[in-house]
């Protein structure tokens, strides 16, 4: 289950926050490092920060898009310490966060991302996740340092974990009621946002509404049943659309 559940670090700049959060991860149980771009890695200094975790270290992956590495995952948790406009769901508490993400991580990849030192996480990368955590802090100053967060975060994984009612894993849930993967769910976006285009629902280019109705779906979070449904939807309606 917690080898289910991976740390991804977008366009980290220092490398030494590579290697605290190799020693963050491994000291909870955690093991699958994903790095978008990073700055420079390997590195000497990620090395001596990870101390007795630097097998974390060399089992990182390396990607060159967030999107890549979240791909395959139904769960996808962006950290960030302040609230953006996206109306994503959004935990107030990283403990039910936790206890989602081990639900789900029971039968699927989830990750949990977090964002540069200095800018964190853009909007677009935002849009690849599902949910949005913040670990609350003094709110004239709230920012943790990355790998502090990464910490904080994978230790209130960790605690879901050992507190988990097994009872309740014993019971698999049927493949059609879990969530979609992101890349079926992009999928169907991609899908709706053509149909919107050819259809003529889209009349003004600047107004929104296409990222409103992604931001609808999202937050539905549909199984990927429906999901299935709604893309047989789709395509009824996008065979009567003219000069189909
Ligand atoms: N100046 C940046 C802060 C980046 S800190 C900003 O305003 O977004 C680096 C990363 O650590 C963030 O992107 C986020 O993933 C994580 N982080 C720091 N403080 C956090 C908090 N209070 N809650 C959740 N994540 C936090």
């Amino acid at each position: 289950m917690l080898s289910n559940i991976r740390i991804v670090l977008v366009q980290t700049f220092h490398p030494g926050n590579i290697g605290a959060t190799a020693r963050a991860m491994k000291t909870m149980g955690l093991s699958e490092l994903l790095l978008v771009n990073p700055r420079a890695f390997p590195d000497d200094e990620a090395t001596r920060m990870a101390a007795g975790a630097t097998d974390v270290l060399e089992n990182a992956r390396c990607v060159s898009s967030l999107e890549e590495a979240v791909s395959d995952c139904v769960q996808v948790v962006g950290a960030s310490a302040r609230l953006r406009s996206l109306p994503l769901p959004h935990f107030d508490e990283p403990d039910d966060m936790a206890q989602q993400v081990i639900e789900n991580a029971a039968q699927a990849p989830a990750a949990l991302v977090f964002g540069r030192e200095r800018s964190g996480l853009t909007n677009d990368e935002i849009r690849c996740c599902t949910h949005q955590v913040s670990i609350p802090a003094n709110p004239e100053y709230g920012i943790l340092n990355l790998s502090q967060a990464v910490q904080i975060l994978a230790y209130e994984v960790h605690r879901a974990w050992r507190k988990r009612d097994d009872s309740h894993f014993m019971y698999q849930r049927p493949l059609e009621a879990t969530p979609p993967s992101r890349e079926q769910f992009v999928h169907f976006q991609e899908h709706l946002g053509r149909l919107m285009q050819q259809s003529g629902f889209l009349t003004q280019p600047h107004a929104r509404t296409e990222e409103q109705l992604q931001a609808l779906f999202s937050r539905a979070q549909p199984s990927r049943k429906e999901l299935s449904l709604l893309r047989g939807l789709l395509s009824a309606f996008e065979a009567h659309l003219p000069g189909q």
